[in-house]
């Protein structure tokens, strides 16, 4: 079973991997975006670290919640609500329980991606981070490293695609030979919840 602290342990794994990757996750964004992809989440991450660190919500669905509102507040670009309302959502869905299992945890993070799609309105083969997210939650019932594993092919097959959202989609064909940032990070905060899981 996955506690509160399990939870916390991913979210502060995720953002040492933020910090860690931000100039390679800025400069995926400087050709097809606008090169602050790593610095919006290195900035979002911090907040959430911080807050946990502040605040000790006692239940894998609050610490979720707390790190998706840290993450819509402090993120100025597009990731900020998307990655906040997955966060959000996959909080929301796993309720008041103290302990979830594994089975619980992909149902919920399923709602998560399927909120990120209704917000955003990307559909997988946008080149979005739903092409590392989708991936990841289909191969979660088998595992973490599976889901991991998914989630990076998934953001590796970005780059022949053509974004249809998001600003990479203004460069049109341009958009095509490049992997998409979204992705690369989501496909961090996969790995980094498999750590956990280690
Ligand atoms: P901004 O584009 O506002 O500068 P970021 O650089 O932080 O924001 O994030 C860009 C990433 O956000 C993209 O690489 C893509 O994966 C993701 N993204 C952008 N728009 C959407 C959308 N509508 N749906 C899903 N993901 C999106
Ligand atoms: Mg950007
Ligand atoms: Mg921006």
């Amino acid at each position: 079973m996955l506690d509160a602290d399990f939870f916390r342990r991913w979210m502060t794994t995720a953002a040492a991997s933020v910090g860690r990757e931000a100039e390679r996750l800025t400069a995926l964004d400087s050709a097809i975006g606008d090169a602050d992809h790593g610095s919006n989440l290195q900035r979002g991450f911090t907040a959430v670290a911080t807050a946990l660190e502040k605040e000790t919500p006692d239940t894998p669905g609050g610490v979720l919640i707390l790190a998706g509102q840290q993450l819509i507040s402090t993120v100025g670009g597009a990731s900020g609500p998307l990655y906040g309302t997955l966060l959000r959502r996959t909080g929301k869905a796993l309720g008041a329980a103290a302990e979830v299992g594994e089975g619980e945890l992909a149902t919920a993070l399923r709602a998560g991606v399927d909120a990120v799609m209704t917000l955003g309105g990307a559909a997988p083969g946008d080149k979005t981070m739903i092409d590392a997210l989708v991936p990841a939650v289909d191969a979660l019932g088998t595992g973490f490293a599976a889901a991991r594993a998914a989630a990076e092919e998934g953001a590796a097959a970005t780059i022949p695609l053509r974004a249809r959202k998001g600003r990479a989609s203004y460069l049109g064909e341009r958009s095509i030979g490049h992997q998409d940032p979204g992705a690369t990070s989501s496909a961090l905060l996969i790995a980094a919840l498999a750590e956990t899981a280690e």
